[in-house]
């Protein structure tokens, strides 16, 4: 029979060594030129796709490659560039599209600053679907004209083309592009841009065809999302019109099943499809029996979004039908692009080497998709044959490990009982007692955990990790900027004080690394955003806390002051997000298994003394599945993990939560539901358009409308602070509200962060003052905020 076509959706880009990072840096700063910067990119682009022809794949991806994000490059190719991001002296024609684009261009509408032209605000900034990924939102506006304006992805093919790689250039197709930019101006409806867009799409082709393409990828993944009808009626006429005769499409759709859209899909005059089957299995069999004969169907079968090496036995089994129905219209690829994983797993050599055996990373998924071709055409080498063996054996090492399972954990939480997520009392009775114990004046002050990590700090924590300096230097230093911190705090007015979390490096890190069941990696790089990365640590195991986490920091914060110092920890759903998961059981499972691990740290805590403790779960709403229908179960689980993760102590100690994004309205009811005393919110980039959500809601427990925006190195104004207040306490009985930054402050200074913290206290007490008399009560909201808060003044105490 003939053979299988193997291939990749992308390549991650960063490099092995974040070499791409390091280059874009050392640009920006003017240590190199635009040359060297060049260079460095070529240099990985040939080396990634020498690793795929290596891999033995038959295509090698083009277009992947981008100097900030791929959807940054596409605008820039279409001419799509806001008249802020161009060059002074074009500002004023305001030519569009414009055709003038360079590397500053892209990094202007990137970061509103490059080495040349002027600065001004950036381009918005969000998730890619349901990954950690983010991309620029294109910017659109009434009537948009487009022309091919960027030679970008051409050139790199043509590069590919020269080496004689077969190159099949990937670019984003024209719905998925205009679903995910928004409008600036005023609203209108992208779809209406649809025409306008196309022809410069058919430019783009027809040049990667003249640049020796054959196929071309075009990703569609908005086909895996619940569309609206007229966004699913456009799909059919906009790629009759981008149809080419020299060019092959191949329609790629992944992170979920297609679904309702699936008639759509297969219906679209492409030669070909591919469909994520790590995320959707079950759309394999309906899309075989529709398929319509002489298409190409591409199977996502080695998954791009998590780090396990793959089980190529139960592929052999799952694809054996397809293989034989399709012969060779059948390609395999990983689910998609290879972006969301670490470059190589060879690089880890003080990996545990029973856990290194069950993983693979870019590197290797490439040669997977190869093994699993050869051997399911039943003409495995040599190479194919160690695969599958190698692959038979981290599963049976994955089924029996000791490190992996533990009956302890197995047996805690068969015991779980619905009461284990349930406080004693409801909200009302337990904001009396806890008002009781702390006696806070109305609109208390706090910070949400974090204090400035200076250099100093870090370079204590990093010599400390290469021992070069010893456990009690590391912890006087440590102690010393708690003390500080509480110093501060206490002269600021602050009335819930936070110990810094000077000790640690990152929110997940610190955790999953004194719990049992998680992993760290050296070089596990992923690119969260233009140069930066993440390492997300790896829960391979059941999850167990062998001590406690925070308790000593705590102790000796809470021990140099009277007022409630708040105990700091990061949530089970956050400490899951923001991980590789383990794929050999349903990560509520594994969701539920840190919330037990977390709530013993909880209830210590407690036990020695804390009288407020937070959980911050800041990832809550990223983890929402992208199907609204799989939504109430991800929610549903994700509270009970919250909930048991927080309901071990009394009515008495009073739960925090934090959470720092802006789309609330959707998840409301969850986050209600998770019954926390307090929830501290961003509301200040979103100039408190987010606390409608809560406002609407009427939301029962305390929250802490952010009252400044932390990413900024600005002063914010008493004013502004004050008017952020009197609107919430509008909506919201003033003695439900808090005052608090809108995050963690570690990456400000101390100056600034002093000087914001003082005015934050002078807009909390200015309200308090205001509350105090009914003048100062009508100068805030009128007459109908007396008439509908009689009751809410006497809590007043500093
Ligand atoms: N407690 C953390 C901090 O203050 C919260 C960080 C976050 O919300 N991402 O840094
Ligand atoms: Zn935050």
């Amino acid at each position: 029979m003939h053979p299988i076509t193997t291939h990749c959706l992308g390549f991650p880009r960063i490099g092995a060594d974040r070499e791409l990072k390091k280059a874009l840096e050392a640009y920006w700063q003017g240590d190199i030129d635009e040359i060297a910067l060049q260079n460095t990119g070529r240099e990985l682009r040939h080396r990634h796709w020498r690793l795929q022809k290596q891999a033995g794949l038959d295509w090698v991806a083009t277009g992947d490659f981008a100097w900030y994000d791929q959807v940054l490059t596409l605008s820039a190719t279409l001419g799509n560039v806001p008249l802020r991001h161009r060059r002074e002296e074009e500002q004023a024609t305001a030519q569009e599209p414009y055709t003038d684009v360079d590397l500053d261009t892209l990094f202007r509408m990137a970061r509103g600053r490059a080495p040349t032209g002027n600065a001004t605000s950036a381009s918005e900034m969000t998730k890619w679907f349901d990954t950690n990924y983010h991309y620029l939102v294109p910017e659109f506006h009434p009537d948009q004209n487009f022309t091919l304006s960027y030679q970008q992805i051409i050139e790199e093919t043509r590069e590919a083309v020269a080496l004689g790689y077969a190159a099949k250039p990937v670019i984003l197709g024209p719905l998925s592009y205009l679903w995910l930019g928004k409008e600036t101006g005023a609203e209108f409806d992208r779809l209406t841009l649809l025409d306008n867009l196309l022809p410069a799409y058919q430019e783009l082709l027809q040049s990667l065809a003249d640049a020796g393409a054959s196929w071309v990828q075009i990703d569609e993944p908005i086909l895996v999302l619940d569309l609206p009808v007229q966004w699913q009626q456009a799909f059919e006429g906009a790629y009759h019109r981008l149809q080419n005769r020299q060019l092959n499409l191949l329609l790629a759709t992944y992170f979920d099943g297609l679904e309702d859209n699936l008639s759509t899909a297969l219906t679209l005059p492409v030669a070909g499809i591919h469909i994520d089957l790590v995320r959707a299995p079950e759309q394999l069999a309906p899309v075989l029996d529709r398929l319509p004969a002489h298409k190409v169907l591409s199977l996502g079968v080695v998954d791009g979004r998590n780090i396990w090496r793959h089980d190529l036995r139960r592929s052999l089994t799952q694809l054996a039908e397809a293989r034989e129905r399709l012969g060779n219209r059948l390609w395999l690829a990983p689910s998609c692009s290879l972006l969301h994983v670490p470059v190589d797993l060879a690089r880890e050599e003080t990996l545990n080497p029973e856990l290194k055996s069950l993983l693979a990373f870019a590197t290797q998924k490439l040669t997977e998709v190869f093994s699993l071709a050869r051997l399911l055409e039943g003409r495995a080498g040599a190479g194919a044959k160690t695969a599958l063996a190698r692959s038979d054996q981290a599963l049976k090492t994955r089924r029996q490990s000791a490190r992996i399972h533990k009956p302890e954990v197995q047996a805690r939480l068969a015991a779980v009982t619905p009461a284990d997520a349930q406080r004693h009392s409801p909200f009302e009775a337990r904001i009396e007692q806890q008002q009781t114990a702390l006696n806070l004046p109305l609109f208390p002050t706090t910070t949400i955990g974090s204090f400035p990590q200076t250099a100093d700090i870090r370079r204590v924590r990093r010599d400390y990790k290469a021992g070069q300096c010893t456990l009690e230097e590391y912890q006087q230093r440590m102690r010393a900027e708690i003390a500080h911190a509480i110093a501060q705090q206490e002269a600021l007015g602050l009335d819930v004080l936070v110990h810094g979390e000077p000790e640690r490096n990152d929110m997940v890190e610190y955790f999953g690394e004194q719990l049992d069941g998680y992993a760290f990696t050296r070089f596990g790089w992923v690119q969260s955003y233009g140069s930066r990365c993440v390492k997300p640590p790896i829960i391979y195991g059941d999850v167990t806390r062998p001590a406690a986490m925070t308790l000593d920091w705590w102790r000796y914060a809470q021990s140099l002051t009277q007022l409630p110092v708040k105990g700091m920890l990061t949530g089970p759903i956050t400490m899951l997000c923001w991980s590789f998961v383990r794929d050999d059981q349903p990560r509520e499972i594994t969701a539920r298994q840190l919330a037990l691990a977390l709530r013993e740290e909880v209830v210590d805590l407690e036990r020695a003394g804390a009288r407020v403790i937070q959980i911050d779960e800041p990832a809550l709403r990223e983890g929402l599945p992208l199907r609204r229908r799989a939504r109430s179960h991800y929610l549903n689980w994700a509270v009970e993990a919250f909930r048991l993760c927080a309901s071990g102590v009394r009515d008495d100690t009073q739960i925090h939560t934090h959470m720092c994004y802006s789309e609330f309205n959707d998840i409301i009811e969850a986050i209600a539901a998770l019954d926390a005393d307090v929830i501290t919110i961003e509301t200040s980039r979103s100039h408190g358009e987010l606390l409608r959500a809560f406002e609407d809601f009427h939301y029962p427990n305390d929250i802490g409308p952010g009252v400044y925006d932390i990413h900024s190195p600005n002063i914010p104004e008493i004013t502004a602070m004050v008017e952020v207040l009197s609107r919430a306490a509008r909506d919201l009985p003033v003695e439900r509200l808090w005052v608090n930054p809108d995050c963690g402050l570690k990456t400000r200074n101390w100056p600034e962060t002093e000087a914001a913290l003082s005015r934050m206290v002078a807009a909390a007490r200015k309200m308090r003052r205001l509350y105090e008399t009914r003048d100062g009560a009508r100068a805030l909201g009128g007459d109908e905020l007396l008439a509908r808060q009689p009751a809410s003044l006497p809590r007043v105490g500093a």
